[in-house]
C-alpha cells in the first residue's frame, strides 16, 4: 500500500472509530421500566439490563444513572461534579472505552445537572430522590 492510501486508509479507520464511539443511542430514560437490575458486585448501587464485561455493562446506578454501554470515558462528569459522586471503574475490553464513570457516590448527589448536560454521548440521567 502506498503512503497517501494508508493515509487515506488510516483516515477512514479514525472516523469509523469516532462514529462507532458516537453513534450510539443515548441512554433510556424509561429505562427502569424496561431491565430488570442487580446488585453491582462491588458497589452499593444497582446494575440495569445485562451486565457481562467487558462487552456488555448495562446502566449503573439508581438516582445517578451512567450508560455504561455508552461512555467513552471523557471524564467531563467527573471534572464538574461539585460532590465527588464519580470514580474511574476499570472495564478494560469494553467496546465504548476501558474505564467508565461509576456513581460510587451517588447518595451524594444534589441534583445540580451539570454531569447530565456537559456529558458529550448524553449517558447520564439524574432522578430527583
Ligand atoms: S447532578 Fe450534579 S451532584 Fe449529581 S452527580 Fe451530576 S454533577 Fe454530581
Amino acid at each position: 500500500m502506498n503512503y497517501n492510501l494508508k493515509i487515506i486508509y488510516a483516515s477512514h479507520e479514525f472516523k469509523a472509530d469516532y462514529e462507532r464511539k458516537t453513534k450510539m443511542a443515548e441512554i433510556d430514560v424509561d429505562f427502569k421500566d424496561k431491565l430488570s437490575s442487580q446488585k453491582h458486585p462491588e458497589f452499593e448501587y444497582n446494575v440495569w439490563g445485562e451486565f457481562a464485561p467487558p462487552e456488555k455493562l448495562g446502566i449503573h446506578g439508581d438516582n445517578v444513572a451512567v450508560d455504561f454501554d455508552i461512555c467513552i470515558a471523557d471524564g467531563v462528569c467527573i471534572e464538574v461534579c461539585p460532590e465527588e459522586v464519580f470514580e474511574w471503574a476499570e472495564y478494560a475490553g469494553n467496546p465504548a472505552s476501558d474505564k467508565k464513570a461509576a456513581p460510587v457516590n451517588q447518595d451524594r448527589c444534589i441534583e445540580c445537572l451539570a454531569c447530565e448536560t456537559d456529558c458529550p454521548v448524553v449517558a447520564i440521567k439524574i432522578f430527583e430522590l
